[in-house]
């Protein structure tokens, strides 16, 4: 046992480490695609293990579960990089591709042996199985850093891949025997940047993880289950943002506060159930005619909130109308139409600056002119004239 030994433990034990960190990751949520690059790192270890430190066997039998280890390594971390955008993953063309690899390699091997050709068909064919990754994360729009970093990542595997062996082998000429080959650059080269590329990969994976793991956290401490919207809290952290995006854009923004009418009778008579079902519709009916770009949450228990950033009062007031008017139609399907309740708005406009408490405060006073006033209706608040003091 000497200190090659232990530097040829390092690529199985790093492939063994991000093995463990991602089973532990896909333990916590069991997301496929996490189980994938769990799988992927396992793959990876094995071939490593057979190549480096696996008991000396004759070499075609060490060779060729390798070889096949790293194309399935390859598969499998594409794979998990597909599933993660939801793409379908290309099963098919990828076996496709690993299968022809390993038959060209058997072929280099038993049929008419060359260490270089060899080295071409494995390490084009996994770089063939990159370039799908990269064609399937093409047209996805890379919203955040770490979308255009899994692009990049596997844009560089995949011309390292395929660039790499071709240059080196038509400047350094092939390999006489396996001892010359293992102790060439290229094969340093290889084994280097194979384990740079694989760190850099699946630190990348993990953090896209980790990002995933909070973002669906968060959705489910702000989001309300029955409406299908925001809860209070996260109506209040999203409005918060967006009345300071619209601030720095100098843009104004409007609320809209809706409270169904008369809802307890109906729950007290028609039961829970019919309640909670009506909310559902109203959640359902808000998301579907407000705009994208609407923050809406249940703020109360059949109170919402909606924030427009950018509608004039004009605008505004379609969106409550059509919000009020639609409501029986969106009731039908779940409920008997005439147990759906009417509903009341109070809508506030507020110029940019505007906080949401005294956005709040105005939409509120409007919807309790609105319930007064007869319900069923929107009311748009105004602010009081200023009374001038006696004598002024
Ligand atoms: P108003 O027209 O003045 O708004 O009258 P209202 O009956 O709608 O108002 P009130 O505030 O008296 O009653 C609200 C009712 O909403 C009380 C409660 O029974 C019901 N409620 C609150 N949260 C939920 C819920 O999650 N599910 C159901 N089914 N009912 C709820
Ligand atoms: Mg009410
Ligand atoms: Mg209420």
């Amino acid at each position: 046992m000497n200190g090659q030994f232990f530097i040829q433990l390092l690529n199985p034990g790093i492939g063994l480490l991000f093995a463990t960190a991602f089973l532990l990751l896909w333990l916590n949520r069991r997301e496929r695609y996490v189980a994938y690059a769990a799988a992927a790192y396992t793959a990876s270890a094995i071939a490593f293990l057979i190549l480096d430190v696996g008991p000396v066997l004759p070499m075609e039998l060490q060779r060729l579960p390798a070889n096949m280890g790293f194309l399935a390594t390859g598969m499998l971390f594409a794979a998990a990089i597909i599933k993660r955008y939801d793409r379908p993953v290309p099963w098919r063309a990828m076996s496709v591709t690993a299968a022809i690899s390993i038959a060209a390699f058997l072929w280099f091997l038993l049929g008419h042996p060359s260490i270089a050709a060899r080295i071409l068909t494995i390490s084009i064919g996994a770089g063939i199985i990159a370039a799908m990754v990269v064609v399937a994360l093409w047209p996805i729009e890379k919203r955040h850093l770490i979308d255009r970093v899994l692009f990049w990542v596997a844009l560089f595997s995949a011309l390292n891949l395929i660039v790499r062996p071709v240059v080196l082998l038509s400047l350094g000429g092939g390999f006489d025997d396996y001892i010359g080959f293992q102790q060439s650059v290229y094969w340093t080269t290889v084994q280097f940047t194979q384990a740079m590329v694989s760190i850099v990969a699946a630190i990348s994976l993990m953090v896209a993880v980790a990002l995933d793991q909070i973002a669906e956290l968060r959705r489910e401490a702000d989001g309300d289950d029955l409406s299908g919207l925001l809860n209070r809290r996260g109506f209040e952290a999203q409005a918060d943002a967006a009345l300071r995006r619209a601030q720095s854009e100098a843009r104004p923004v409007a609320l809209l506060v809706a409270d169904l009418d008369r809802f307890k009778s109906i729950n007290d008579t028609h039961g829970h159930a019919v309640g909670d079902a009506i909310i559902a519709a109203f959640g359902a009916h808000v998301r579907r005619i407000g705009p994208a770009h609407m923050i809406a949450g249940r703020i109360g228990g059949e109170e919402f909130a909606l924030l427009v950033p950018g509608a004039s009062i004009e605008a505004a007031r379609q969106i409550a109308e059509a919000v009020r008017t639609g409501l029986q139609a969106a009731c039908a399907d779940r409920i008997p139409a005439n147990l759906c309740p009417t509903t009341s708005i109070g809508l506030a406009i507020g110029a940019p600056g505007a906080t949401l408490s005294a956005l709040m405060q105005e939409a509120d006073q409007a919807l309790y002119e609105a319930k007064r006033t007869g319900r069923n209706r929107v009311r748009t608040f105004t602010p009081k004239p200023v009374r001038l003091a006696a004598g002024a």
